[in-house]
């Protein structure tokens, strides 16, 4: 049986131990969109594995099909590989599974039908039958490797196995705070997670409540494509292995070196060497950054822009850390040209090095997440940010555009309309999220026409343009008039105030068309914040202030776009060069 070979050949790359059995199946059932996911095992995994779940299940058909080499419903074309935002998607892990062990699966779809129960034996269909059970799926596994001895003898004792599955389980129950997840060890129960939207409580669910109240949430964060949030204990915390460093990217756990590393800088100061950290760190991307099916298993991800995941990630703790510290040199990519940086070693990368700008936000189930998560985290849980002041002695104004700078360690270039397109997006996405955008009429309205295309979507989202402090009416059709703007452009609209207002509606278009992966609210904080910066005067009797707002900000050296707001050249590296 050709067939049964090659999935006991695929099933030694998947299936390593009773533990990656667990880690596909509660996969399959996350995909599923289960709210409850129940867990059984007996001796380590090795006697039976059990996946209960209450989400969609298969029909009859699907259940059949799913059992068959490549039989996932996950990919529909290849440009699917490239967005997709469910664990699996190789269909392989079913296959594989069954061949190695002595599998029932049954699954309903519909209350009202028979459920499908099919049993098979080291990949061959002994019976398909009809069963009971509610909608969803519950996959039993029995005797993992029972007809591949030489695989049998490998695994460890059972308290080691189980300890794997555990590892695995809290690591999905830390990536899915809002699904239940129970774990039964030989009858006993041995975790009942509550569903929760606060990923805190999940954490505090595994460290204890005392533990869990040094928690430090980290500042949430966005840097070009790559958002960040999580939590941090601190350093006088730290263990001597990695083990308790948790880290999911798009809501996938990963263990990944350069993350760990990075982590590991952001707590320079903060810990002994040799020590680690426990952090608990979602990241998210667009799926098109990262390359998640380098290992089978799918643990290792490479990220296209490494230098900047790297940045994000230490540059937040750090600053969560500590707040009021000064800014450090902004990271060698911003210094150089992107040349080292986009032979990140493991790729062969045909997209721009650059963000585009037509992509700048993550998937918007992560958005809207993040944006909600920020402002909870931003309102409740950490204290107001004292300013500090920046620590740059202006020398000169280059090419009527740049401010030329010195700071303790070198030269600084700091370009002034990026610096303000990070400070407005910074203020109001801040003024956004606390729903007090803050407005000025203006002296005299503005008239302005609309065409046949932008009337709808003026229409469509005058709300949204009034809680941006667009105040918006309408003077009959397609003319409408100004009657107020956000402050944060008050001082660089004095004549054109509607101009802004065209460039708003094109990025509106643009997400009603799905060009953007963006909500409305975001295109406009983009716009925003790009006009403003425009706008912004080069004149050096702006600096002080500018660098102040500037260093105040969550990333200073960059745009939320990714570009860079200054680059920095070390005294030594000047030394160099003489
Ligand atoms: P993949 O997850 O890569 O698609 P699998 O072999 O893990 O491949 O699963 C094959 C298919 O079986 C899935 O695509 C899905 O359609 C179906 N399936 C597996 N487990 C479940 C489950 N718990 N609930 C519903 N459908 C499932
Ligand atoms: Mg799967």
């Amino acid at each position: 049986m050709p067939e049964t070979l090659a999935s006991q050949v695929a099933a030694g790359e998947v299936i390593e131990r009773p533990s990656s059995v667990v880690k596909e199946l509660i996969e399959n059932s996350l995909d599923a969109g289960a709210k409850t996911i129940e867990l059984e095992i007996r001796k380590g995994g090795s006697a039976l594995l059990k996946v209960k779940d209450d989400g969609c299940g298969m029909s009859p058909e699907d259940a059949r099909l799913c059992l068959e080499r490549n039989a996932t419903s996950k990919i529909k074309a290849v440009d699917d590989l490239n967005t997709l935002h469910t664990h699996g998607f190789r269909g392989e892990a079913l296959p594989s599974i069954t061949s190695v062990s002595r599998f029932r699966l049954t699954t309903s779809q519909d209350n009202a039908l028979p459920a499908t129960q099919i049993h098979i034996e080291g990949g061959t269909i002994r019976s398909i039958s009809e069963s009971a059970r509610s909608i969803g799926t519950t996959i039993e596994v029995k005797d993992l490797f029972y007809n591949v001895p030489a695989r049998r003898k490998f695994l460890k004792s059972q308290n080691t196995e189980f300890g794997h599955i555990e590892h695995q389980f809290k690591l999905s129950a830390l990536g899915n705070p809002e699904v239940r997840y129970i774990l039964k060890n030989e009858d006993q129960i041995k975790w009942d997670l509550r569903p929760t939207k606060d990923a805190r409580l999940r954490i505090a669910e595994f460290i204890g409540l005392e533990l869990s109240k040094k928690l430090i949430p980290l500042t949430p964060t966005q840097v070009g494509q790559i958002e960040l949030h999580g939590f941090l204990l601190p350093g006088s915390e730290a263990r001597n292995t990695s083990k308790q460093q948790t880290i999911f990217i798009n809501s996938r756990p990963i263990d990944d070196p350069v993350v760990r590393n990075a982590i590991r800088d952001g707590y320079r100061g903060h810990i002994q060497p040799g020590q680690f950290p426990i952090v608990w760190l979602w990241i998210s991307m667009p799926p098109h950054e990262l390359d998640i099916n380098v290992h089978p298993a799918k643990r290792e991800v490479r990220f296209r822009h490494q230098t900047e995941i790297k940045y994000a990630v230490s540059e937040t703790i750090a600053s969560t850390l500590s707040p009021k510290r000064n800014p450090v040199s902004p990271p060698q990519f911003f210094q150089n040209s992107r040349t080292t940086e986009a032979s990140s070693e493991h790729f062969e990368s045909t997209q721009p090095a650059e963000p585009t700008p037509l992509a700048r936000w993550t998937t918007s189930t992560q958005k809207e997440l993040t944006l909600t998560e920020t402002a909870r985290l931003a309102n409740e849980e950490k204290p107001p940010a004292k300013s500090r002041s920046h620590s740059f002695t202006v020398l000169s104004l280059f090419k009527n555009r740049y401010w030329l700078c010195e700071d303790s360690e070198g030269l600084v270039i700091v370009d002034p309309k990026a610096s303000r397109e990070r400070i407005t997006y910074d203020t109001l996405k801040r003024q956004l999220e606390a729903s007090e955008v803050q407005a000025q009429k203006l002296l005299i309205p503005s008239v302005f026409e609309t065409d046949s295309r932008e009337t709808p979507l003026i229409e469509e989202n005058l709300q949204l343009l009034e809680e941006m402090g667009f105040e918006i009416s309408s003077l009959g059709k397609d003319t409408f008039q100004l009657l107020s703007v956000p402050n944060v452009l008050s001082s660089d609209l004095s004549e054109d105030s509607t101009s802004i207002l065209k460039d708003l509606i094109d990025g509106l278009e643009l997400v009603r068309k799905k060009t953007m992966r963006e909500l409305p609210h975001q295109s406009m904080l983009h716009t925003i914040a790009q006009r403003s910066g425009r706008t912004q005067s080069s004149a050096i009797q702006y600096a002080d202030s500018l660098l102040t707002e500037l260093v105040n900000c969550s990333i200073p050296y960059c745009t939320a776009a990714g570009r860079p707001t200054m680059i920095h050249y070390s005294e030594n590296e000047i030394k160099k060069k003489f």
